[in-house]
């Protein structure tokens, strides 16, 4: 496996699911051996990397010199399932643009556009031993495996209509395009007013966000019956690729979002659990 670039500069542009305004991304393909994601904000240069995460309060917000960028989880998602591991994304606005509540639009474009291999070969991270950080009664634990990136994931709730839920995803051989871009972010419908108040999700719609309600799903139908704990699938690769590497290994994910997935990348990788390969 190479490292990847984009082909030509894509260029995006949407409102963001907190803040309800206008944003546009352009990615452009790496310009040097940056060896990275490299995000662009008003001159900043702010890495894709765990030690960047700056808030993890409904969305990963990366951070740096005086700026922010919120939401990067789904295009992280993209990029990692494309296999695009280096390109630099100028960001003008707050948050990463949201489109249809996945990574369905981000893969589609990457595709469109192309990728093109820059003669490296990609950083692979190899599991080599368990290892397991628990938080708030959830859990994200990975342990070897040699079929690449596996994740089993559940999500639970005290909740009559999302009590449980749970998949297992192998990564590769485009089940990533298959299974899991196309999941939309969700939420619950008694959950709204209260975010709404704290100033989030002022660009959620009955399009980009599935409404759990008491019964069902308010704007269905779905586009898979267990939309939900898919979309929990994407936003843990977003996340996990954050650390910049190929990830080979199972991931089992219990109840976890944002906060835990981005701990225990930064714990795992200070952890005797892993070889770079
Ligand atoms: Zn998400």
């Amino acid at each position: 496996m190479e490292r990847r670039t984009v082909k030509d500069t894509i260029c995006i542009e949407g409102f963001g699911i907190h803040t309800g305004k206008l944003s546009r991304i352009k990615i452009h393909p790496a310009m040097n051996d940056g060896g990275a994601i490299l995000f662009v904000k008003n001159g900043v240069k702010i890495k894709a990397s765990p030690e960047n995460v700056v808030e993890v309060r409904y969305a990963t917000v990366l951070g740096g010199e005086g700026e922010r960028i919120r939401t990067v989880e789904h295009l992280m998602s993209a990029l990692y399932g494309s296999g695009v591991t280096d390109a630099v994304i100028e960001v003008e606005g707050e948050e990463i643009p949201i489109m249809d509540g996945s990574s369905k639009e981000f893969l589609e474009k990457i595709e469109e556009t192309g990728t093109e291999p820059l003669g490296k070969p990609r950083k692979v991270i190899k599991v080599i031993k368990p290892f397991r950080v628990e938080d708030n009664g959830g859990y994200v634990e990975v342990c070897p495996c040699d079929e690449g990136m596996v994740v089993e994931c559940a999500i639970s709730y005290d909740h009559p209509y999302l009590s449980y839920q749970s998949i297992e995803v192998s990564v590769d051989n485009g089940s990533y395009k298959r299974e899991v871009a196309p999941a939309r972010t969700y939420c619950f419908y008694e959950q709204i007013a209260s975010l709404l108040r704290s100033g989030l999700g002022r660009g959620g719609n009955y399009r980009n966000v599935v409404v759990v309600g008491k019964e069902g799903i308010l704007n269905g139908p779905p586009r898979f019956e267990d939309e939900p704990v898919r979309h929990k699938v994407l936003d843990l690769i977003g996340d996990f690729a954050l650390a910049g590497y190929y990830f080979n290994g199972k991931v089992k994910a219990y109840r976890s979002g944002h906060s835990l997935h981005t701990k225990f990348v930064k714990e795992f990788l200070s952890s005797d659990a892993y070889e770079i390969l």
